[in-house]
């Protein structure tokens, strides 16, 4: 271990890092891209094609439940899929085609084919009113009912008069729900989830971005030091998300920590959607980062509506799981429409959202509790060299505070975190104190990270 003198306290990244990062921006992008074209929904061939080409990245694990499957309060549906689907006028030609964008369908739509007059096409019809060039997202799971999205441009162009050729080739039928997963094994059997949805078809930002931040951050662990036991579940929203719950309650008791990844892609600051228990570690290390972040960003309380974070803080389950996104839900016009494109997705906002989620890993991982052996006094610093080193530092005076505040407090029932919270200075500058403090006779660990 390093004498104090050879502390580093910086926080400075060379610029091979830098563009290493930026390398890991374009990745997600390029998956986000690939992924882009297929057409999901919360059962169907999508959703195993997208698990499929995830599984080049990571090795997850597919599992299938059957339709009908009982979970808690609700029943796996029939397994839906798509082949195509159109409006056609009288010359034949597609006014409305599948084929140029998945999103003209609403998911689920049981099967029809034949002619009507738009008086009678109408109720079946979806635009965006305000925005005549985007196609809505629109989906009835549990309702069976058929429509097509499409814009107000296109909308314009049918007439009362002519009789439309429309078709959806679709089917229902008893199938599975298919979700992945894939558990990254830790020193320990304690957990961490990372939660993402997976059911949504050409939406980049919802959720495609969560996607890929979600298999980025399992590379990236599965090259480091891990106390905790990751596990990443790839859900369909809701409905996969429960019945993983109900599948997994048994050991839902080593979940830790949990983040939901969603919406993580868009240029707006992030937010932090806490937990059901408002101020679980997570939370508190959640809120810690983006706080000693330089960007700006928001922390909301729990809220019952959103995503997935609905399913683990269920009151019967109350997962210590928040939710990360940068635009909320429902709250930017792009959202659940054809303009959520791969051109409203950024590698920068993506890299930005990965940064964040390892740094929130790291803290979580190393923070542990120390025990000061001479809390009577303040022990002398300097004959053991702790000041050697900060001297050319700017910032000496807040790492000379970060060797008090951890000596001080390190009576063993206070975590790094508890110490960085109640010295408002940089987990990482305690960290580092603590580390140095604990190379001398001072200082060693009492319990680690809370495991
Ligand atoms: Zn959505």
């Amino acid at each position: 271990m390093a004498l104090a003198g050879n502390v580093d306290f910086s926080t400075g990244l060379s610029l091979a890092f830098l563009l290493l990062m930026q390398t890991h921006g374009e990745a997600m992008m390029a998956l986000i891209t690939r992924l882009y074209p297929i057409g999901r929904s919360i059962t169907g061939a999508g959703v195993r094609e997208t698990l499929a080409i995830l599984k080049e990245h990571i090795p997850l694990d597919t599992h299938e439940i059957p339709s009908g499957t009982r979970v808690f309060d609700w029943t796996i549906p029939q397994e839906w899929n798509i082949r195509d689907a159109w409006i056609k006028d009288g010359a034949g030609e597609r006014l409305v085609d599948f084929q140029k964008l998945n999103l003209h369908v609403m998911s689920y739509s049981v099967p029809i084919q034949g002619r009507m007059r738009l008086a009678e096409l109408k109720d079946h019809l979806y635009t965006v009113p305000g925005f005549p060039d985007w196609i809505p997202y629109r989906t009835s799971y549990y309702n069976p009912n058929w429509g097509f999205c499409l814009s107000e441009n296109q909308l314009a162009q049918l007439n009362d008069k002519e009789e439309y050729e429309i078709c959806i080739d679709s089917s229902l039928s008893n199938g599975h729900l298919t979700y992945g997963e894939y558990l990254l094994q830790g020193e320990t059997e304690r957990e961490f989830l990372i939660s993402c949805h997976i059911c949504h078809p050409s939406l980049a930002n919802d959720n495609l971005s969560g996607i890929a931040v979600a298999v980025e951050l399992a590379h990236q662990l599965s090259t480091k030091s891990r106390r905790y036991t990751y596990r990443f579940v790839f859900v369909p929203g809701s409905i996969g998300a429960i019945a993983w719950l109900a599948r997994n309650e048994e050991s839902l008791s080593r979940i830790q920590h949990g983040l939901v990844l969603t919406c993580v892609g868009d240029e707006a600051n992030l937010t932090y959607k806490r937990s059901r228990q408002g101020n679980a570690e997570i939370d508190r290390a959640v809120a810690h980062v983006l706080g000693h972040s330089d960007r700006p960003y928001q922390i909301v309380e729990f809220s019952p509506y959103g995503y997935d974070e609905r399913q683990y803080c269920s009151p019967g389950i109350n997962l210590p799981v928040g939710c990360m996104m940068r635009s909320v839900h429902g709250t930017f016009p792009e959202y659940h429409t054809s303009a959520d494109s791969l051109k409203f997705v950024k590698a920068e906002a993506l890299q930005d959202s990965l940064d964040k989620c390892l740094k929130i890993i790291d803290l979580l991982e190393h923070n542990d509790n120390y025990v000061n052996h001479s809390p009577k006094g303040e022990p002398q610093l300097g004959k053991r060299g702790l000041y050697q080193g900060l001297s050319a530092k700017e910032d000496r005076r807040e790492h000379e505070l970060a060797f008090l505040w951890v000596l001080n407090l390190a009576d063993g029932t206070h975590s790094l975190l508890d110490i960085a919270e109640r010295a408002k200075l940089p987990f990482t500058v305690i960290r580092t104190a603590a580390e140095a403090l604990a190379a001398t006779d001072l200082l060693s660990l009492g319990t680690t990270a809370n495991l």
